[in-house]
């Protein structure tokens, strides 16, 4: 077994990854670290709860900390993210990280009032983790200057380009100097990120660390078919049950997540709801509850759920199910990290049959049937031949899942190497691991969400 010592890291960020707990490197961390040490760009296949953060940030401080420029500090590392949550994690990560070096961090995202952000930037940082519209408000403003970034950091990519941040990462690409070293993470890697990567990776390793390998094999999965007025009392029964003590339940809009924690309420349940329309405050106090214990249930939609990394996690609800497939691979990651088990349960309505078609074509199995409860009705379960349900765009068309094509994808192994390294070529990656999700291509163009940024 690998340990940290063999990846070449040095003795202060050792005793940093020790102290954080952490024995074992996890597979991206064993395939990214090294070739960040040699200086080589890195793209990595690999979602949040894979240990990707340690696996860019420890090799970037590392480096850093080795060759330091004399005189005022100017930002050598960029790490762009698509939401706030994720960018104070990331943040909080390199301050662990980096506890006993001279290396100055700060995090940046909109929202909240710029001032402290614009002093912190004006004593001088060495590593700037933002958000995208923020990072070039600032620049606009002339608060910032990201000419001297030695490494850019690129994360969560895939859903950068589904919230509509594609022209801001193009400016700032062009903003960032020609020699540097460049990293781009992304759960998945349709040809859209591909196409991305080719442009500004140079002959990159590629590190890919498939979620079915990672996580989903840990995570029990159960769907339950029920009538939707029966949603709710079939939820509070499982958590009482199973006195769920931390589980997350996934709401498809903001107004059912909000309803939904006013429920749960009433039924003695402690929630609280985490979605775009609330307040960075709101949203902080609400992950603060739930990572310190006092509030046993989140309820979030799922572009606020990105990025919560709260260790712990037994059990997710699929209240609704996603109408994009992706997303519920996305969700169920939220248990069963770094190593440790959970479960995840999809409650399915009659509406909604066509998207657990999607969701089982999409992870190449079946879940589970749970019918064993006071709720079961056959009318939700999927009819023989059905067809992958429709997803509805903004403009209220409808159009076929992105993913509809899996099943043959995931069929022969064969077909999905192929089909990966066709991918890795395009983007100017060499494969370092050729364990391939076969992804298709992203179809969803959000427009670009103001709170999120
Ligand atoms: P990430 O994928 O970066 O969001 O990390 C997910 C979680 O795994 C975080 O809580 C990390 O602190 C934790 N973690 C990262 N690397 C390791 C490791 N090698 N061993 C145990 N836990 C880890």
């Amino acid at each position: 077994m690998t340990d940290f010592q063999s990846l070449g890291l040095s003795n202060i960020l050792l005793r940093a990854v020790e102290s954080e707990g952490y024995t074992t490197p996890t597979p991206v961390q064993e395939q990214s670290i090294p070739p960040l040490l040699e200086g080589r760009d890195v793209l990595g296949v690999a979602q949040t709860g894979t240990g990707k953060t340690a696996a860019f940030a420890l090799p970037v401080l590392q480096i850093m900390n080795r060759q330091k420029p004399q005189g005022k500090r100017f930002i050598r590392a960029l790490v762009l993210s698509p939401t706030r949550e994720l960018a104070a994690q990331i943040d909080e990560r390199f301050a662990a990280y980096s506890e006993h070096m001279d290396l100055r961090h700060r995090v940046i995202f909109g929202g909240v009032n710029q001032n402290p952000q614009v002093r912190a930037l004006q004593k001088g940082l060495d590593i700037l983790v933002a958000t995208p519209g923020r990072l070039l408000d600032l620049i606009g403003q002339g608060h910032l200057d990201i000419t001297r970034v030695e490494f850019f950091v690129l994360d969560e990519a895939d859903r950068m380009l589904d919230m509509g941040f594609i022209r801001d990462i193009e400016k700032v690409i062009k903003l960032l100097p020609k020699r540097r070293q460049n990293l781009l993470f992304s759960a998945t890697m349709p040809k859209s990120i591909a196409k991305l990567a080719g442009t500004f990776l140079h002959n990159a390793v590629m590190v890919d660390v498939s979620p079915k390998e990672m996580t989903v094999d840990r995570i029990q999965q159960k769907i339950m078919f029920l009538r939707k007025a029966d949603k709710r009392r079939l939820l509070v029964q499982l958590i009482k049950d199973e006195r769920v003590q931390r589980g997350i339940v996934f709401t498809r809009t903001k107004h059912g997540a909000n309803r939904l924690v006013k429920q749960l309420d009433q039924s003695n349940i402690s929630a609280a709801a985490i979605h775009g329309n609330k307040s960075q405050g709101a949203r902080t106090k609400a992950l603060a509850g739930f990572k310190d214990g006092n509030i046993p249930i989140l309820v979030a939609t799922d572009i606020a759920s990105r990025g919560i990394d709260v260790d712990g996690i037994t059990h997710v609800f699929n209240y609704d199910l996603p109408n994009e497939p992706e997303s519920y691979v996305h969700r169920i990651g939220r248990t069963a990290r770094a190593g440790k088990s959970g479960i995840a349960y999809a409650f399915c309505d009659d509406s909604e049959s066509g998207y657990l078609v999607g969701i089982q074509q999409l992870i190449g199995k079946e879940i589970p049937v749970l019918s064993n409860h006071p709720f079961h009705f056959i009318g939700a379960i999927p009819k023989p031949g059905q067809k992958p349900g429709k997803v509805k765009d903004k403009s209220g068309t409808k159009k076929r899942p992105r993913n509809q094509n899996q099943n043959q994808q995931s069929r022969g192994n064969s077909q999905r190497n192929s089909s990966s390294q066709k991918r890795g070529n395009r983007s100017g990656g060499q494969r370092n691991n050729n364990q391939s999700r076969g992804q298709g291509d992203s179809g969803s163009r959000r427009n670009r969400n103001n709170s999120q940024r």
